[in-house]
């Protein structure tokens, strides 16, 4: 039991040392995140890609102009905060009163601390205890942590400024929040659709790429009038997108068991399946299926 226990223990800090490595922030230079208005009162602070620390910024961020102030979904990267706030001033004098986490990771929680006046933060519940665990959010910190959780839905707002937010079962971690614009049509999904790619399950905070294509399955039956999809990681989408992501995943994890259940290597199994997922799917890239073909391996061992 103790064995058991101080290996987990080592893996669970293996992962969030490369984690906290892939995330770190580079030198001060001349940052700048793109904008991009969605809706007259909808903006998103973009997403540059994850890999290049010295554009990658962290997460789509969406701020939302409500009578009452700015919803603030995701905070992005530590070190991208200045040019954060600053793209907020440019769109809008009203304060930023509510902060919504899609989940724990640094890269989409990363400057909740400069959010330091009258500030609701929120998050799924699996998602806060998450967080607790993290360095960043000790001590002092703490008072960054979501002030307000939920566990299926909770409903910010109200009129035009109603915000839906869902959780539909463990994907990318088991906390993460589908944040729904009724008034606006628009649905922003954090990382339950990042890329055009296979998914990044992080096992370590709960997440699961067995569960994933049925978690996205369960959103899409849920939320039913959508237009345009904020996704984690990518330029603006589309409904018809995340549904052929859902569809993605689901051969995606069809093919990784079946191929478990044969005897393939991860090695072969994911040559394999990558050739034939991005023949079958157009636009989409191979370089996040070994990873999550091991993940797969290693769910229904
Ligand atoms: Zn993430």
């Amino acid at each position: 039991m103790t064995r058991i226990l101080v290996l987990s223990t080592i893996i669970a800090a293996g992962v969030v040392s490369i984690a906290a490595a892939a995330y770190q922030a580079q030198p001060a230079g001349t940052r700048t995140i793109e904008t991009e208005k969605l809706r007259d009162n909808l903006y998103v602070l973009k997403s540059s890609t994850p890999g290049d620390n010295a554009t990658f910024s962290g997460g789509n961020v969406s701020v939302f102009i409500t009578s009452s102030g700015v919803t603030l979904v995701d905070t992005k990267l530590a070190g991208w905060g200045q040019p954060l706030l600053d793209d907020i001033k440019k769109i809008t004098d009203k304060p930023v009163t509510t902060v919504i986490n899609t989940h724990t990771h640094a890269d989409h929680t990363g400057n909740n601390n400069l959010f330091t006046g009258q500030v609701t933060f929120i998050a799924q519940e699996n998602t806060k205890t998450n967080m607790e665990k993290m360095a960043t959010f000790t001590g002092e910190n703490a008072r960054f942590l979501p002030s307000k959780t939920f566990t299926t839905t909770l409903t910010v707002g109200s009129g035009n400024d109603r915000i839906e937010l869902h959780y539909y079962g463990a994907g990318h971690t088991n906390g993460d929040t589908w944040v729904y614009f009724p008034a606006l049509r628009v649905l922003q999904t954090g990382d339950m659709f990042a890329w055009k790619d296979a998914p990044l399950c992080d096992r370590a905070n709960g997440g699961s790429c067995v569960e994933f294509p049925k978690t996205i399955a369960k959103a899409l039956a849920e939320i039913r009038n959508v237009d345009d999809v904020i996704p984690g990681h990518s330029p603006m989408m589309k409904l018809k997108d995340l549904q052929e992501y859902q569809r993605f995943n689901a051969d995606f994890v069809a093919q990784a068991l079946a191929a478990k259940q044969a005897g393939t290597s991860v090695d072969n199994a994911s040559a394999a399946i990558g050739a034939a997922l991005t023949r079958k799917y157009a636009g989409y890239q191979s370089t996040r299926v070994k990873a999550a073909v091991q993940v797969v391996y290693d769910e229904s061992k």
